[in-house]
């Protein structure tokens, strides 16, 4: 049953991202195919017959990447789970954020003092973080405070309307001071190649590979934003048993959580 669960959301996911390539992909033919009608016309002046040309083959250039990236995606869907403690892995995490978002960005980061095992692949996981935090220095303009925080034990809330669980989630945010998003914008965001970044900035897919993590790793994301106040990602994790890899010592050294 867990199998046939996991399978269904990686198609969820999968038939999400589909979708928006088929729709981009659409857009990049319908150019290509009007542009191709207009070469066909005998008197197309040269300046004109130029132009289309160029259009065509930045065309193509643009769909070839689409397919580059929709594969550099796939490739991503592969996870290895294994057992880890979420708050050890944070100082790592916001020292991967400090770097790619600069002096001028303050990174806070809070967590308990007890230990908090998910099951999920860890290099996804610090991608995902990755992902957000980037997304979270560009609403911020180049100044800002960004907060990453881990809370423990937390119920899963019903997220989108379904969903919701009892059990014991771990819930790692992410808040920033930037730009925040209106309804409309908020309610396309984790669509594949959603993006509202100029061509060559963004890919409008940082957002799906965090929806198609938390999925698969039978968690789920949830978002928050205020317009000109910030926005808030929560990655909600089920909590795992600790392996019997993990030595307790391991477990027990956790420093004083940040005021
Ligand atoms: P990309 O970053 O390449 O545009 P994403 O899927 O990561 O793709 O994000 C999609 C869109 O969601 C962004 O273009 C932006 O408009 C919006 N967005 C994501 N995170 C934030 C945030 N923290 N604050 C404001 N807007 C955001």
């Amino acid at each position: 049953a867990e199998a046939a669960l996991r399978q269904s959301q990686k198609m969820e996911a999968v038939g999400q991202l589909t979708g928006g390539v088929a729709h981009d992909f659409n857009n990049l033919l319908t150019i290509i195919r009007s542009s191709v009608d207009f070469l066909r016309r005998p008197d197309l002046p040269e300046e004109r017959r130029r132009r289309y040309m160029d259009a065509v083959s930045d065309t193509v250039d643009r769909a070839a990447k689409l397919t580059s990236q929709l594969l550099a995606f796939a490739r991503r869907q592969t996870l290895k789970p294994e057992v880890f403690d979420v708050g050890r892995r944070l100082s790592g995490v916001a020292d991967m954020i400090d770097t790619v978002t600069g002096a001028r960005i303050r990174v806070v980061t809070e967590r308990p003092d007890r230990a908090c095992f998910v099951r999920a692949d860890l290099s996804q996981f610090e991608t995902a973080l990755v992902n957000m935090a980037v997304n979270a220095r560009d609403a911020m303009a180049g100044e800002g405070t960004l907060t990453l925080r881990l809370t423990c034990g937390c119920p899963l809330p019903p997220i989108r309307g379904h969903g919701g669980s009892p059990l014991p989630f771990a819930a790692v945010s992410l808040s920033d001071t930037g730009s925040g998003m209106e309804a409309g914008l908020l309610g396309r965001i984790f669509e594949p190649f959603f993006t509202t970044k100029e061509v060559g900035r963004g890919t409008g897919l940082g957002l799906s590979q965090v929806f198609g993590f938390a999925k698969q790793s039978g968690g789920d994301i949830d978002v928050v934003s205020t317009v000109g106040g910030g926005t808030t990602f929560t990655l909600y994790l089920p909590e795992a048993e600790p392996d019997g890899d993990i030595r307790p010592a391991e477990q027990e050294a956790v420093p004083a959580p940040a005021a």
